[in-house]
C-alpha cells in the first residue's frame, strides 16, 4: 500500500471507509473543549451510544417490574446472558453452545483452570509467557500453591532472546518440546499486551495436545481484534474481558469458551453454583449438582444484568459488521498508523521504535511505540493535546486504533501533533 501523509489523502480513505458512520455510534471524551484523538480502545474500548440505551432498559425494568423482571422483562433477566452467546460465537470462532459471559476476566480463568489444570505427580508443569500480564502471574502463581506445587518448578516461562523484542515461534515450540509429557497446561495471552505480538494460537494449541497438556488462552486483547477459530483450533479452554476491543464499560464481563467435547462431561472437577445446573430444574433446588451440557455449565451465580446489559449492545454491533470487515480496516488504518510515525520520524529526525511485529497474522491492531528521548514527558504532552495513549513502563507508548471509531484523519492529526514535540525525541545524553 503506498499512503501519503496529508490532510486530503487522509479524508479520502475516510470517505471510502464503509465502517467510517459508526464513529457517530460512540461518545468520545473531550479535552479543552475538542473531541480526544482516542488511542486506548485496547484498554477501555469508547461507550456506545447503544449501550446507554440497554442499561436504561434494565433500570427501567427494575423499576417496573422488581423481581417479576426474571421473567417479565422485555429481555428477561434469568436467562439473559444467554443472549449473548450467538453473537459473541461469531466473533471467537466458536459454536454459540461453546460460549457464555460471567463474573471477570482473572475470575474465569481461575474457574477454568480448577477444571483444566489437574496437575499429577508427572504431568503438572504449567507453560506461561515471561512477563505476562500481572494478574495471569498471580493467577497461575496461586493456582501452583492451590495445588501444593512449587511455582519456580512447576512454572515454566517462555522466554524473549536477548535484545528482541517478540517471542519467536521456533522457541515457543522448543520449550514445548522440552516440558514434553511433564506439561500439564499451556496458559499464555493470545496477544501480548506489551508488544502487541500475535500468537499463532493454531499451532501452539496443536503441538502442545501432542504432549497431552491442557491448552488455554487469554484473549482480553485479542477478542474483537484479531481472528479467533477456537473450535477449529481444538482450545481446550479460554477467557476475554469485554472492556477492552469489545466496548462493554469498565469492569463488564467476561466472556468464556469451553470447548465442546468437555460439555457433557458431569465427572469433571469445577466449582458449581446454582446457575450452571440444569436450567429446566434450577428452581426446584435440588441436592446435587446437574451441570448445564454447554459452556453455561461452568456459570456460577446469577449474573449482573447490568453489566451484560452495554456487552449485548456492543457486541450486537460486532455481529452487524462482522469481525472481517473490521480486520481489514484494521489493518490498513495500523498501516496507516505506521506509515505515518514514519513519515513523522524522518521529517523531525526521532528516534522512536515500534516493537510491535510488522504486518501480517502477528500483530493486530495495537502498535507499542518504545520512547527512546524524554518518553514520559512526549506522553504528557501528547495527553495535554488530547491525544489518548497509554504509558507503560520503562518507556512504551501503546497506541491502539480502533476500527469501529478511529478516523484516518485522527491519525494524520496524530501526526501532527508528534512533529510540533520534536525537542522530546532526543534525551540530553543522546
Ligand atoms: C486486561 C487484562 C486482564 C485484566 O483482568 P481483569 O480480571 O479483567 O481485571 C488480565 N489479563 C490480561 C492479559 C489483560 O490484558
Amino acid at each position: 500500500m503506498t499512503f501519503e501523509n496529508t490532510l486530503a489523502y487522509a479524508k479520502s480513505l475516510d470517505e471510502k471507509d464503509p465502517l467510517a458512520k459508526y464513529r457517530e455510534e460512540f461518545n468520545f471524551p473531550q479535552v479543552n473543549g475538542k473531541q480526544v484523538i482516542y488511542f486506548t480502545g485496547n484498554s477501555l474500548g469508547l461507550q456506545p451510544k447503544r449501550a446507554v440505551e440497554y442499561v436504561n432498559e434494565v433500570m427501567q425494568d427494575w423499576g417496573a417490574l422488581a423481581v417479576e423482571g426474571h421473567f417479565y422483562a422485555e429481555k428477561p433477566w434469568w436467562d439473559y446472558h444467554e443472549r449473548l452467546s450467538e453473537p459473541l460465537s461469531g466473533l471467537v470462532g466458536a459454536l454459540p453452545s461453546e460460549v457464555t459471559v460471567m463474573n471477570t476476566l482473572t475470575v474465569n480463568l481461575h474457574l477454568l483452570m480448577m477444571t483444566f489444570y489437574r496437575p499429577t505427580a508427572e504431568k503438572y508443569k504449567i507453560i506461561c509467557e515471561e512477563k505476562a500480564f500481572p494478574s495471569d502471574q498471580y493467577m497461575i502463581q496461586s493456582q501452583v500453591r492451590l495445588h501444593g506445587l512449587d511455582p519456580k518448578e512447576a512454572i515454566v516461562e517462555l522466554k524473549k532472546r536477548p535484545g528482541e523484542h517478540n517471542f519467536r515461534y521456533e522457541d515457543i515450540i522448543a520449550k514445548i518440546d522440552e516440558v514434553g509429557d511433564e506439561a500439564a497446561l499451556v496458559l499464555i495471552g493470545g496477544l501480548n499486551y506489551y508488544t502487541g505480538q500475535v500468537f499463532d494460537m493454531r499451532a501452539i494449541t496443536a503441538h502442545a495436545h501432542q504432549y497431552g497438556a491442557k491448552v488455554g488462552w487469554d484473549l482480553a486483547h485479542a477478542a474483537g481484534n484479531v481472528e479467533l477459530k477456537l473450535h477449529e483450533w481444538n482450545v481446550d479452554f479460554a477467557a476475554w474481558c469485554s472492556y477492552k476491543y469489545m466496548n462493554a464499560g469498565p469492569g463488564s464481563a467476561s466472556g468464556c469458551f469451553v470447548h465442546e467435547r468437555y460439555h457433557t462431561d458431569k465427572e469433571l472437577v469445577r466449582l458449581a453454583g446454582w446457575w450452571g445446573h440444569n436450567k429446566e430444574r434450577r428452581f426446584l433446588m435440588e441436592r446435587k449438582f446437574d451441570a448445564i451440557e454447554s459452556a453455561h455449565g461452568w456459570q456460577i451465580s446469577n449474573p449482573s444484568i447490568l453489566s451484560l446489559a452495554p456487552y449485548l449492545a456492543s457486541i450486537e454491533m460486532f455481529a452487524e459488521v462482522g469481525m472481517e470487515k473490521l480486520i481489514t480496516k484494521r489493518d490498513q488504518i495500523t498501516a496507516y498508523l505506521e506509515y505515518v510515525m514514519e513519515d513523522v520520524a524522518r521529517a523531525v529526525n526521532a528516534n522512536y521504535e515500534i516493537i510491535t511485529p510488522k504486518a501480517g497474522k502477528e500483530r493486530g491492531s495495537q502498535l507499542s511505540v518504545f520512547l527512546h528521548g524524554k518518553g514520559k514527558d512526549l506522553f504528557s504532552y501528547l495527553m495535554d493535546e488530547g491525544v489518548i495513549v497509554d504509558w507503560r513502563e520503562p518507556n512504551v507508548v501503546r497506541i491502539a486504533p480502533v476500527p469501529f471509531y478511529t478516523s484516518y484523519e485522527d491519525i494524520f492529526r496524530f501526526g501532527e501533533i508528534l512533529k510540533k514535540a520534536d525537542s522530546l525525541f532526543h534525551s540530553q545524553e543522546e
